[in-house]
Parts: structure tokens; sequence; C-alpha cells
């Protein structure tokens, strides 16, 4: 074997179309090659004919590292004339767009390189750079770039029928600006199916019904038409924006968000109550504040001792009865998610939802509101007893995007906080052939 093809193998610039001529070390730890390219494209962009040959460019772009070392190809790159006098160009250089894109710093294949070590290593961003030799943002931009293209790989959509829309706050700003939240979408159907975890399919900012169609409107039809169900939050937006873009989808209100709005109502009712008896917020040793967690805890999950205060934490006053009808009616609602037999539990629950949603006697306030925006709602909540689809993993994905974000960036730009997202969470690892 010719040294340079043995150099051309080890240093695997052969696949790249391009041979090694001459190579040296820098006082910066950097290994640089100098290649001459093969077989390169001689013809005029513009009118397609072989160029005269004038002279080359030194391009020099970052590769791959080299045992350990970050490397920087230096691309003898040819330069033409088109001799061709009906066609203007003049002065071309050889296309080597394959290797490395149009004004690139850093060739194709070590892009691809870092947005692996970054998903399938874990590595982090500064880790990555130090390996390539180049700079945190230049690192960061390209890999964002890379998870776009690989997060819209053709069939990375594919099989979903059940479909998590939920939102949160990704920049805890003060207010509820729109601009502080992202609406997730995950597919549910492994889920759903039993087969795996939830996956992240994308983000978009804000929370809004034109959030969620606007996403919806951008996928392809077999997309919409494969889609069954879409699980949300009580956001009525959402509700919109599917019953707009999707024909065959039913909307299902997600059984965390129902207990979760229960509950509130029951604190709601449980301060008021606690104010008018004891004329001040809670404080240790008012009843009502002494039970305010196992309040909110399943019945089923307290202990002996945790029940017996409970009880006498609800029977200190007269006036508790309103806390104690609304927690009864609490309890309730979770054992209707709790059933076993998903029929008895959605019959359980339209008994629930029917009882409370009007003539609620007075002074249960929260009980009242409750009872009527459930009702509003009632098609979402009993449709979960047929499908069976919840949420739940979505919250688990927001967690981990939660802690995502409590580490080291702060994330000021949205899109670099969806695309690291994607990376974590978004299980690109199958589709990195897209790169
Ligand atoms: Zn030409």
């Amino acid at each position: 074997m010719q040294r340079s093809a043995i150099a051309d193998t080890i240093c695997r610039t052969i696949e790249l179309g391009v041979t090694i001529t001459d190579a040296a070390l820098d006082g910066e730890d950097r290994t640089h090659l100098f290649c001459e390219v093969l077989a390169p494209k001689s013809s005029c962009p513009r009118c397609e004919r072989a160029g005269r040959l004038r002279d080359h460019v030194d391009r020099e772009v970052a590769d791959l590292p080299i045992v350990g070392h970050p490397t920087r190809l230096h691309l003898r790159v040819p330069r033409y004339a088109c001799e061709n006098g009906a066609c203007g160009q003049g002065i071309f250089r050889a296309d080597i767009s394959a290797i490395v894109a149009p004004r690139a710093a850093v060739t194709r294949r070590t892009i691809a390189w870092i947005l692996r070590r970054m998903i399938l290593d874990k590595m982090s961003v500064s880790a990555v750079a130090a390996s390539v030799g180049l700079g945190w943002n230049t690192v960061n931009a390209l890999a964002l770039q890379a998870a776009r293209t690989v997060a819209s790989a053709p069939g990375r959509l594919d099989g979903v029928r059940v479909l998590g829309v939920d939102e949160h706050k990704w920049k805890h700003v003060r207010g509820n600006g729109d601009s502080s939240f992202v609406t997730v979408l995950v597919d549910l159907t492994p889920i759903v199916d039993g087969t795996g975890s939830a996956r992240l399919l994308d983000m978009v900012g804000g929370r809004s019904k034109a959030a969620l169609k606007d996403w919806l409107d951008a996928r392809d039809d077999s997309f919409r038409d494969r889609i069954r169900v879409v699980t949300m939050d009580g956001f009525t937006g959402y509700r919109t924006a599917t019953a707009e873009a999707l024909d065959k989808a039913r909307a299902v209100m997600d059984p965390f968000h129902v207990v979760h709005l229960a509950a509130e109502k029951l604190t709601v009712c449980r301060q008021r109550v606690q104010h008018d008896t004891c004329g001040h917020r809670g404080r240790t040793g008012d009843p009502l504040y002494g039970i305010r967690r196992p309040l909110l805890t399943r019945i089923a999950l307290l202990t002996d001792k945790q029940k017996a205060r409970l009880r006498s934490g609800l029977e200190a006053h007269e006036e508790h009865v309103a806390v104690s009808v609304t927690y009864a009616i609490y309890q309730e609602l979770i054992n209707a998610y709790g059933q076993e037999n998903k029929r008895d539990g959605k019959i359980a629950m339209y008994k629930l939802l029917k009882r409370i949603h009007t003539g609620v006697p007075s002074g249960l306030a929260e009980l009242a509101q409750l009872g009527r925006s459930l009702w509003a709602r009632r098609a979402e909540i009993l449709a979960y007893f047929d499908t069976g689809a919840s949420n739940g993993p979505v919250e688990a994905i927001n967690g981990r995007l939660e802690h995502l974000r409590g580490i080291a960036l702060g994330f000021r730009n949205l899109n670099h906080y969806i695309l690291r997202s994607l990376i974590h969470s978004g299980g690109l690892a199958q589709h990195l052939d897209a790169l």
C-alpha cells in the first residue's frame, strides 16, 4: 500500500474523496492535513462544460478528531475558468459540497459526529467542542441545526395514533405572557399499546389554539388521518384546534388535570372556610391548616393516624361542612379514575358530573364552579374511559425538560431550548441516518 493510501485509510479521508499530501502539528494541539481533491468536478455550474484549470485555493475546515486531537483539513480546491463565451460564469471552484456545505467551517461528517456524541454518548457541548477544537457557540449552533434536520426526518412521525398535547412554562418571567410558554407534543401511542415509552415529537412557542393548529396543519394528511386521540389539559384552545384540524380524533381531557382542577377548588374552599372561622390565613394550630396535605391525598394512601386527624379536623367546626362535602366529591372523582373496569369508572364519573353540575346548595361556591367547568368538558373527561390515554407521560417528559432547563444555560432563546429538548428527549437516535 502506498503511504498516502495508508494515511487516507487511517484518517478516513478516503471516504471524503480526498487524499492526504502532507501533514503538520501546530502549537495548539491540532493536526493539520493537507489534501488534494480526487476527481474534482470541473464542469461549469452554469453551462456544464468543462472549465480550464486556473489555480487552487486552500479551504480550511474542521474534521473528525484523530487519535484524540482536533483536526483541520486543508482542502486544495481547484479553480477553473469557463471558456464558453456565451456562458458568462467566469471563474468557478470545483464543487466540494458533498464534503462541506457552502460557507461552512466544518465537514458534514463532523456535524453528524457532533450530534451523535451528544445524543448517543450524552456528551456536553463543551466536551464535544474541545474534541473538535471549535468554540462552544459554534458547536452548539451546529448541533441544533443538525437536530432540527433529524427531527424532521421522514418517518419520524410515522405511527402516531395517540397525541399528547401539553403546555409548560419554559421561561420564568413575570406575568403570564404567551411567549413564556411552549406547547409540547408527545407521542403516547407506545404507552397505550404497551410497547414503550412516550416520545417528544416537537415543541412550539406559545400556548394558543394557533400554536397547535399551525403545527397540525404543517404535517401531512397521512399523519393527521392517523391520529385517533388527542389528550390535553383544560385549555380550550387545544380542543378547538383539534376539532378544526383533525376529523377523526377524539379529544380527551387528561385525568391528571381533572383531578388537579378539583384539588385547586378544594384548596380554595379550605382557605375560605379557614378565614371565615379563624379570621386569618392558615397557621400552625388551625384545624384546617393542619390537615391541608392529607386532604389532597388519596384516602387509600393515608395511615390510620392521618385518617383520624383528617376526620377530627373536618369535624372540629360546624362550618367545616363545606370542606367536608367538597372533599368527598374530590375523593369520588379520584375513585372514578381508580375503577378497575373502565366502564364502571365512566358511569361513576358521569353520575358524579351530573350531580354537581347544577343545583349545588349555597355555601359551596367552589364546588358549584367545579361542577360547571367539568360539565362543560364532560365529553373529553368521559372519553378518557373509552381510550385509556393519559398525559401522565407528558408530565414525565415535562419533568425531564424542567430538569434540563435547570442545568447551566438558562436558555434565553426558545429555539435553542426546543432543539436541546429534542436532543434530550426526542428519540432522535433512530433517525441519525438522516444526516
Ligand atoms: Zn460556463
